[in-house]
């Protein structure tokens, strides 16, 4: 265990500057528009020697040797080329949401350093939102802090999710106290239910309660066409799954992006 960290370790010495880092895009589709509505991205380690490293193999090191919050940066800038080139070359945009880390919330002014980088590359409102999953949180003082953090958020023209929703305890209390835009229904929902009738009365009356708060619904992890429909019934907005499409680098996303516009693209 150790051994392996120390590994990792050693091979992300200087990858961030070796552009071994990728970031692609995982589309997210309307079920009422059946069009392709925005993108999570996600990264990737694509390591010479060893090919592609998921983030489950290296995000948890980073978190705790802090290397994270460089990753984070890196990421959003990516991802603010993305969509500016999009602007440039007269493509539709359309909003792409990134990951942050816990660890960001230990500095007060995180956000003013996401906000230049998204000043620089001129990005319009609402076009870049942050994920925050459920995990990032312990105790009421640390819901004041990230309540806080969600309203400069939206001063700053950023829109924020809240993520793996449904895969932790504290979820509800979350939803009660957070001005969270968009919940993100965890892909534990949609993988191997014993008893899918009462998954279903649990998915769909979250999905109601969303909607009388004001926040949009993304379904993540969803596989299979059944699931599809029955969210569609439920109420839900947004899907988010390999039912549709698995994340991609960014010139295929681009190519999805250019059938939207042209309205060739099949969505489910
Ligand atoms: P997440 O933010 O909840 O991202 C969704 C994960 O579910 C992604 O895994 C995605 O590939 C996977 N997924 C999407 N649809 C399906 C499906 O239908 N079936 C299955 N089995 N999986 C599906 P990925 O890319 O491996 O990322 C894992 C986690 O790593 C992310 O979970 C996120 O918490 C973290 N992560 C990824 N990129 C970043 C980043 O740039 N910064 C930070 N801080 N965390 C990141
Ligand atoms: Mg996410
Ligand atoms: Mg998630």
């Amino acid at each position: 265990e150790l051994k392996m960290e120390e590994e990792l370790n050693g091979l992300f010495q200087g990858s961030i500057e070796n552009h071994d880092f990728h970031v692609y895009l995982q589309p997210k589709v309307g079920l009422e528009s059946r069009a392709l509505e925005g993108a999570e991205a996600l990264v990737r380690c694509i390591h010479p020697k060893r090919g592609v490293i998921y983030p489950s193999d290296f995000i948890p090191l980073f978190e705790r040797n802090g290397k994270i919050c460089k990753l984070d940066i890196y990421v959003f800038t990516k991802v603010c080329r993305i969509i500016s080139r999009w602007e440039k070359e007269g493509k539709e945009i359309i909003p792409v949401s990134v990951n942050l880390s816990r660890q960001h919330f230990t500095d007060e002014d995180f956000l003013d350093r996401f906000a230049d980088i998204a000043g620089q590359y001129h990005i319009p409102a609402g076009m870049i939102e942050f994920e925050l999953t459920e995990s990032i949180f312990f105790d009421s003082h640390q819901i004041q802090r990230v309540r806080d953090a969600i309203q400069r958020m939206h001063e700053l023209g950023f829109a924020c999710s809240l993520d793996d929703f449904g895969s932790g305890y504290s979820s509800l209390n979350l939803l009660k106290n957070l001005p969270i835009d968009v919940l993100k229904l965890d892909i534990l929902f949609f993988q191997k239910s014993r008893d899918i009738r009462r998954e279903r009365i649990v998915v769909s009356n979250v999905i109601n309660m969303a909607k009388e708060l004001d926040i949009k619904t993304i379904a993540e992890g969803v596989e299979d066409m059944d699931t599809v429909e029955f969210l569609r019934k439920a109420g839900c907005n947004v899907i988010q799954g390999y039912v549709f499409a698995k994340p991609m680098p960014q010139e295929d996303f681009e190519h999805l992006l250019t059938d939207n516009q042209d309205g060739s693209f099949e969505g489910c």
